[in-house]
């Protein structure tokens, strides 16, 4: 066990790991506006089922706005993005649903302050998938066992350190049994001694063959379970490669430069 407390088991369930060439996700020439501003310019790329794609770029590029597009989060003007075989900008799409099949975890852990640790793993899965009290419960605590949380059920969000918050928040996110986990930025505003365990949980998930999406300056992390690597600039995707062409050498000066002040 690692130094998170990272248990043995599973955290995802056989059905959504790796499966090479099934597209999980198809981001096809996307366009955003806020009023004159354009924010994202045409972008394209897929991810496969079990890939792991990390996306880095300047403060302001657009990562954040287009993974939120990914979970219709926000909408979009031009384009089409298809998860799982869902069209999300299609008027028929029950939006909910879709939602409730991409698991999505943030900077700022956004638990629910005023519930227990067990009450926020359970919540949705009782509300919006329906389970029934008892397999929510364990779903919920196996998933918090993994996470080498067990001791803190009963506890409340402020009575954790930051960098356990996040791993119940990505807990809380599998419970619903996702086929992607969308991560923006989850380790960006923790202590950095906590951001290693946080990062243990995502490489665990991404061994298991977790579909991942994850706005990140982590290299260490993109270096070791990456399978490609997106650059945004200015709400384009400048580039798209291969983990080891990416850290070989970026094509795009821009890249070039980025890196140069990360790594
Ligand atoms: P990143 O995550 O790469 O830092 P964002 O996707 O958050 O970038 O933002 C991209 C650009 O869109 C930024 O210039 C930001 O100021 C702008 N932006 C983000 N949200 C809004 C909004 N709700 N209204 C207007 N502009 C926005
Ligand atoms: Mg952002």
């Amino acid at each position: 066990p690692s130094d998170s407390g990272l248990q043995p088991g599973t955290l995802i369930e056989p059905a959504r790991q790796r499966a090479p060439g099934t597209a999980m996700i198809a981001i096809d020439a996307i366009s955003k506006w806020y009023g004159d501003f354009r924010v994202l310019h045409e972008c394209t790329t897929a991810v496969a089922k079990g890939e792991v794609v990390v996306v880095c770029g300047p403060s302001g590029s657009g990562k954040s706005t287009l993974i939120k597009c990914v979970n219709a989060l926000e909408p979009f003007q031009k384009g089409q993005i298809t998860v799982d075989g869902t069209k999300i900008a299609d008027k028929a799409t029950n939006l909910p649903k879709l939602r409730s099949r991409v698991g999505m975890v943030f900077q700022h852990f956004e638990l629910f302050p005023h519930l227990s640790i067990t009450d926020n793993l359970t919540i949705a899965q009782r509300k919006v998938l329906g389970r029934p009290k008892e397999e929510a419960h364990k779903r919920g605590l196996d998933l918090l066992a993994r996470v080498g949380l067990s001791a803190h059920a009963k506890k409340f969000p402020g009575q954790l350190s930051g960098g356990q918050q996040q791993r119940v928040a990505i807990a809380r996110a599998l419970a619903m049994n996702p086929v992607v986990m969308l991560f923006d930025e989850p380790t960006s505003a923790l202590d950095p001694e906590m951001v290693g365990e946080v990062l243990d949980v995502m490489v665990e998930l991404a061994r298991e063959g977790m579909t991942m999406m994850v706005v990140t300056h982590e290299m260490g992390f993109a270096r070791k379970v990456a399978d490609r690597v997106i650059f945004m600039d200015q709400g384009e995707i400048v580039e798209d490669a291969g983990k080891d062409d990416f850290f070989g050498k970026p094509r795009s000066e821009r890249a070039q430069t980025f890196l140069s002040k990360i790594l």
